[in-house]
């Protein structure tokens, strides 16, 4: 028996195009762009925040290689851990997948889609957020 997967709730949300977008907020006093949202601004601790979502396509800032499993980890080693630059200002910081390390670059432009991984408290799935390279048309994408 297959249980059916829950949604990470609050990091994103399935848009009108069927397709996943980040859920985040901005400052309506300075602008300034949170993901995940937050109930007040790190900058000028306003607590105007209004909802955003996120495009779905960004650039890889920065990544890494994890070839060891961190405990309480959700998905097995190895994979690409990423920081991504969202065009409204934000980093994301992600797992890059559908690449391998040698794919991957300062710039390579990716987009967000959602996969299967195991939850950190039961033994059922969880419908979690992922980057891949915006090259890449999975019809294993999972809605
Ligand atoms: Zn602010």
């Amino acid at each position: 028996m297959t249980a059916t997967p829950t949604l990470q709730s609050g990091l994103f949300k399935f848009g009108a195009d069927g397709l996943p977008h980040l859920l985040a907020n901005f400052c309506s006093q300075c602008d300034l762009v949170f993901f995940p949202s937050r109930v007040f601004c790190g900058r000028c601790s306003s607590s105007e925040l209004t909802s955003l979502n996120l495009s779905r396509f960004g650039k890889v800032h920065s990544f890494s290689f994890i070839d060891r499993k961190p405990t309480y980890a959700v998905i097995d080693a190895p994979y690409i851990q990423a920081e991504v630059k969202m065009p409204e200002g934000v980093s994301v910081f992600t797992v890059l997948d559908h690449c391998s390390l040698n794919d991957v670059f300062v710039g390579l432009e990716v987009e967000i889609y959602v996969d299967e991984v195991n939850s950190p408290k039961s033994q059922g799935k969880v419908l979690a957020y992922k980057f891949r390279p915006a090259s890449v048309h999975s019809t294993e994408e999972v809605k």
